[in-house]
């Protein structure tokens, strides 16, 4: 076995897995629980021990976390590092993969929140250098970019600029005044991803949302004299389609076009991920779909990169949380 170096180490892609309880609809149709967290790392399946199953019975990762854990520990053990890397200069992500209503907009909508009120916090105790925050919103459906902050629905285009790489064209970017204006801007595009809902039929579980928070600081003392001293990062926060999108994708019919869409999206994503897992060498097909071109400067180079994949107890829904494991095992 070849050791790995401390700088990959720290490169590794942190993965991690949040059982979500069972819902009222689950209970209420009987349902079993059929997944059990045995320790900080592995996750086990009841019913598989029962069956002697062909498939694995336990997974292990980074983190797992069990049905009762709150979102902020799931932050703090999950997500936190990563996220605040950014303060540092350094681009990262943070990412939630999973079937629909599993739980994936619980976790991050909690996670972006935690993660800007510890930005806030940390600015609040580094009064020597001068901050400002830039936030914008996008989503992508059927390969098409969405502002989820402008007032025009026409689609975004991607540029490639040579000195910054991909540059959505036209994105709306608001400088964030402090962290009530983060509401604000979260509440508009909550909306405006439920306008679409309502017309394009349960848009959400079936597009990508990316959250980007910009930062920018410069040491107050050089201020406008050398601009050596100034750092940019983004942290990039992306609640997935349904990962039941992927596997539907195949299947025939009316929604063909969009499947392999959303197909294309998860699957160049699936890739991107299992190679920048093995290493951050040779080819990655970054330029394969809209989503991962996006994700580029957040996913590729020195960025750090976490995912949360969440996954429903339900025994009625144990194929598909068993491919969410399946994901989360190629990323780790
Ligand atoms: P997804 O975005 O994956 O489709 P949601 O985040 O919308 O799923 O979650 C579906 C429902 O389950 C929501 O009503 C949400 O509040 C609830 N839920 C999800 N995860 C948890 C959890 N860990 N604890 C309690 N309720 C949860
Ligand atoms: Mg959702």
């Amino acid at each position: 076995e070849k050791t790995q170096e401390k700088g990959a180490q720290e490169e590794k892609i942190f993965v991690s897995v949040r059982l979500r309880p069972l819902n009222a609809k689950e209970i209420a149709r009987h349902d079993m629980s059929d997944w059990e967290c045995i320790n900080d790392n592995t996750i086990i399946c009841r019913n598989n021990l029962a069956e002697r199953s062909m498939y694995p019975a336990a997974y292990t990762f980074d983190r797992v976390f069990r049905c009762d854990c709150s979102t902020k520990e799931v932050y703090e053990l999950g997500a936190k590092e990563v996220a605040l890397s950014v303060v540092s200069g350094i681009n990262s992500s943070i990412f939630a993969y999973g079937q629909t209503s599993s739980g994936k907009t619980y976790t991050m909508s909690g996670i972006t929140e935690y993660t800007v009120a510890d930005i806030y916090d940390y600015i609040h105790r580094h009064g020597e250098r001068e901050f400002v925050l830039k936030f914008s919103a996008m989503e992508i459906y059927n390969e098409a970019v969405r502002d989820l902050l402008g007032f025009d629905s026409t689609p975004l285009r991607l540029l490639d600029d040579p000195e910054r790489g991909t540059v959505v064209e036209r994105l709306t970017e608001e400088t964030l005044r402090d962290w009530s204006h983060l509401q604000e801007l979260l509440c508009i595009c909550e909306a405006q991803r439920q306008i679409g809902e309502t017309s394009l039929n349960e848009t959400s579980s079936r597009s990508h949302q990316i959250l980007r928070l910009t930062i920018e600081s410069s040491a107050r003392e050089f201020l406008g004299k050398d601009n050596s001293s100034t750092l940019a990062a983004s942290v990039d926060f992306v609640d997935l389609a349904g990962s039941e999108r992927a596997s539907q994708a195949l299947s025939a019919g009316a929604r063909l076009k969009e499947g392999c869409h959303i197909n294309r999206s998860l699957l160049t994503l699936g890739t991107v991920i299992r190679k920048l897992s093995k290493g951050r060498t040779g080819h990655i097909p970054f330029r394969d779909s809209k989503l991962t071109r996006i994700l580029q400067p957040s996913l590729g180079g020195n960025a750090r990169t976490a995912i949360i994949c969440t996954m429903s107890p339900a025994r009625s829904h144990v194929e598909q949380s068993r491919n969410t494991l399946l994901f989360a095992s190629c990323a780790n």
